[in-house]
């Protein structure tokens, strides 16, 4: 059997897209590990307007709020879990994450609010 330059090419070329094909699955994975990141949101609070300070979703934490509020952040979900506001409403509010959301104390002004990396911050003040 004699293999002339065509049957190179050819061969080449089909050598190259069964790279191609098997890199496909990596590249993507990594896209996939990229967008995972931008996910993860950050958590604003606001009290009376004013920024209180924003937190990282992806870490565990509980945060306390002038002394009135205290929220946690647990799993990438942020719940209110103590507040001093004769009604609680904050409290029984369902849990926010990176998909969006807001938690509102009314009595304390204070605002929860998921900042998602995705869509650049264009409140001013
Ligand atoms: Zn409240």
């Amino acid at each position: 059997m004699k293999i002339n330059k065509k049957d190179m090419i050819l061969i080449g070329g089909v050598l190259l897209l069964a790279l191609i094909f098997w890199l496909i699955p990596f590249i993507n994975q990594k896209k996939d590990s990229l967008q995972k990141e931008e996910q993860q949101g950050m958590l604003k609070i606001t009290v009376d307007g004013k920024q209180y300070g924003t937190y990282s979703l992806s870490k565990d934490r509980t945060i306390e709020i002038n002394d009135t509020n205290i929220c946690e952040i647990k799993d990438g979900k942020v719940t209110m879990t103590e507040a001093d506001c004769p009604d609680k409403l904050c409290i029984h509010q369902k849990a926010i994450s990176t998909k969006g959301g807001t938690i509102v104390c009314l009595p304390n002004k204070v605002v929860l609010e998921i900042e998602s990396s995705e869509k650049p911050d264009s409140i001013t003040y």
